[in-house]
């Protein structure tokens, strides 16, 4: 599908007075065509400044020719692990030389993880959050179109609360694909446009709603295709997998949640979900959250871990 296709689903995310004219916007591109013809792309920056169908029709420029041959959950340039001391030698991105990460008993010092919660669509699992608000507990929320559209309340009072970090998953919960490939049955974004689009008007959404751009993107599924993680990187956005994800899908009974989590390693990212309230993912919380305060483990957002020159 073309970029020309696409033209109504921007515009309900294009910022009034913010167009450009067509002249100008050619000239735009081109100056980006000429700065970004090496890999590292100085003014990648600018990129989510542009109009959407202007950032579109560069980044379709740019990788529509592309296919791509990798398919995973934690594909090189994935963030994975958090670059935490203690576990010096893994700067927390796949594809990287990796040294066994310390284990919670060691003697390593300090152990950090972080708490990553994603929104799916559907429900809403309000223990949880209520949970890590007693225990003052910070998290990173990966949220999704559908969820947003089904909670704005909720979301709007999760962008308030400075104990959570508001992370991008994505327009329509689709993998990150730029040919539809399919993950656990979900179809994946079709064309670089779609998933320009699932990222990007995702990005723009909730930097609406907190005031400040997400850094952190995490396709449903984790799957992702290596272009589909250039593109992100282009867009400000790291692709974040996970180091364990402790509900599995949030199909994990509460004592297995519990268990992961308790045998969470230093500089973990530990993934569970928020939007299922029937799941055992907030059980599992609940039985295993005093016993890591107790141990003296630290929780942090992702940015507050990851530079974010590190991670390109
Ligand atoms: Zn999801």
């Amino acid at each position: 599908m073309a970029a020309a296709d696409w033209p109504g689903r921007f515009a309900q995310w294009d910022v009034p007075g913010r167009t450009l004219s067509p002249v100008l916007t050619a000239l735009f591109i081109a100056l980006l065509s000429l700065l970004c013809a090496s890999p590292t792309c100085a003014a990648e920056p600018v990129l989510a400044a542009l109009p959407l169908p202007e950032l579109t029709a560069h980044l379709v420029a740019r990788y529509g020719g592309q296919q791509p041959a990798q398919w995973g959950p934690a594909l090189p340039g994935t963030l994975t692990r958090l670059p935490v001391s203690g576990v010096s030698g893994v700067p927390g991105v796949s594809g990287a030389s990796a040294v066994p990460p310390a284990p919670l008993a060691s003697k390593a010092g300090p152990v950090t993880v972080a708490l990553t919660f994603d929104a799916c669509g559907g429900g809403y699992d309000a223990t949880i959050i209520a949970l890590l608000r007693e225990l003052r507990v910070p998290a990173t929320l990966f949220l999704a179109g559908p969820w947003l559209a089904a909670h704005p309340a909720e979301a709007a009072d999760l962008a308030a609360d400075p104990l959570f970090e508001i992370a991008n998953h994505g327009a329509r919960h689709r993998p990150a694909s730029v040919t539809g490939r399919a993950a656990y049955g979900i179809r994946g974004t079709r064309t670089v446009a779609e998933f320009v689009d699932e990222v990007e008007s995702n990005a723009r959404r909730l930097a609406a709603l907190t005031g400040a751009r997400p850094r952190f993107y995490r396709a449903a599924t984790l799957f992702s295709d290596e272009v589909a993680v250039r593109i992100a990187a282009d867009l400000g956005q790291t692709v974040t997998g996970c180091t364990v994800a402790a509900d599995a899908g949030a199909t994990l009974p509460a004592p297995v949640v519990a268990r992961n989590l308790l045998a969470a390693r230093n500089g973990d990212i530990l993934l569970l979900h928020m939007n299922k309230p029937n799941a055992g993912s907030g059980a599992g919380l609940r039985a295993a959250l005093p016993e890591l305060l107790r141990r003296g483990v630290r929780f942090v957002h992702l940015s507050d871990a990851v530079d974010p020159a590190g991670v390109r």
